[in-house]
């Protein structure tokens, strides 16, 4: 079972930000930004590549959510996800970052 499956299933602890029957928001083990959450689907996906667009459609609501909550939606925040190996995806099941809590960097990709 990935380590994201064994999270949902409270097999390893995580630090809950917000949660619904669909979907898991918890802060990242290794912040890149004062605030770093990961978003997850209950089901498990490999990537975005691999998930329906129904789940992806209902995740961006439940991001929407979890930004209101924090209360970023305002001042802004980046979301992003990686897919497959040139990407350095290391979880294998859907994920988003929400990186917020000041002003973001851009670049340096390669
Ligand atoms: P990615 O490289 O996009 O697959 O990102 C995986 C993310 O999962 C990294 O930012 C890790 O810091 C994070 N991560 C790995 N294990 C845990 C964990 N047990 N709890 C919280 N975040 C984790």
């Amino acid at each position: 079972m990935c380590i994201f499956c064994k999270i949902i299933k409270a097999e390893i602890p995580s630090k809950k930000v917000l949660e619904n029957s669909d979907f898991l928001a918890f802060e990242d083990i290794n912040p890149q930004a004062p605030i770093h959450i990961l978003i997850i689907p209950k089901v498990h996906y490999e990537s975005f590549e691999t998930s329906p667009s129904e789940v992806i459609s209902k995740m961006s609501d439940f991001i929407k959510a979890v930004a209101k909550e924090i209360k970023v939606n305002e001042n802004g925040y980046r979301l992003v996800t990686n897919i497959g190996e040139n990407s350095g995806q290391e979880v294998k099941h859907l994920h988003f970052h929400l990186i917020a809590g000041a002003k973001l960097k851009w670049g340096n990709f390669i």
